[in-house]
């Protein structure tokens, strides 16, 4: 049977408003609303309310994807009993997102395997669904990244795009040594985000070694000064997580 006219205009017209959810779910809440004899603000107000949550999901989930994180983790699956050096109070506080309107800063220092890029993905991901735009990357990542584009003058481009961030995510600071102009380009990126943009850095260094990366102690300083002037500092001293699970494994055999 053809649909009346009506009909086959509403549905048009829903689709060029961007209502898919009005679009899929009117008729069978009309039936609803009409066995309920609820009155026509009450059936529109459903369906209103239906579309808003369907679409703060569906921006959710672009913002999770956008960030690119390398695997998703959360916080449900982090193990504070596994890693008591983690200040889980702060952990908790800083899950609910405020240091993003302060636009504070976060470092996470620790040895390799005890869940420093867990975390940060874990605060990334929440950040993602209080609505904040969030970018993961590896410090050495973004770096490579500033080196092409200045050499395809598209530099400004990448700033552009890290600048309407609310969270940028800086995995790995220390693991490998930058050139000189790396080193200056980070430190471009750390200066821009100075009270616009909440960094999240993970490093395996302390602060003493972070010359040896940065190569100059006086561009160090300087980045050093911006990163921590308003810094939240998690630190994570106990046992590679992977290595404490393999011997866990290896006793169970
Ligand atoms: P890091 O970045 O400090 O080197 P990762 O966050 O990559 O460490 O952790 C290594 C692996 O161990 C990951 O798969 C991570 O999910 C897991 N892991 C580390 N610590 C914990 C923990 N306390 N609870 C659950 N999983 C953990
Ligand atoms: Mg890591």
């Amino acid at each position: 049977m053809s649909k009346n006219p009506s009909v086959l205009l509403l549905e048009h017209h829903l689709k060029e408003l961007k209502l898919p959810t009005f679009l899929r779910d009117y008729d069978s809440v009309g039936t609803v609303c009409s066995q309920e004899r609820c009155d026509y603000p009450t059936y529109l107000l459903r369906l209103a309310e239906r579309e808003l949550i369907d679409r703060e999901r569906r921006a959710t989930e672009r913002r999770i994807k956008e960030a690119a994180f390398p695997v998703l983790k959360t916080i449900e699956t982090f193990d504070f009993a596994a890693q008591v050096s983690i200040n889980e109070p702060l952990v908790r506080e800083l899950l609910r997102g405020e240091y993003i309107s302060k636009r504070e800063n976060l470092l996470l220092v620790g040895n390799p395997g005890t869940g420093k890029t867990h975390l940060a993905t874990a605060l990334g991901f929440a950040a993602c669904s209080q609505g904040k735009r969030v970018r993961f990357m590896t410090t050495t990542g973004l770096v490579t990244q500033l080196l092409e584009q200045r050499e395809t003058r598209t530099l400004q481009r990448l700033h552009k795009q890290l600048e309407r961030l609310d969270v940028l995510v800086l995995d790995e600071l220390g693991y490998v040594p930058f050139s000189k102009t790396g080193a200056e380009l980070l430190f471009d990126v750390v200066s821009r985000a100075y009270e616009r943009t909440s960094l999240i850095v993970t490093t395996n260094l302390p602060f003493e070694q972070w010359t040896e990366v940065l190569g100059s102690e006086r561009l160090t300083g300087a980045l050093l000064d911006r990163l921590t002037h308003r810094v939240h500092i998690l630190e994570a001293n106990g046992e590679s997580f992977r290595l404490t699970d393999a011997k866990r494994r290896l006793k169970r055999k």
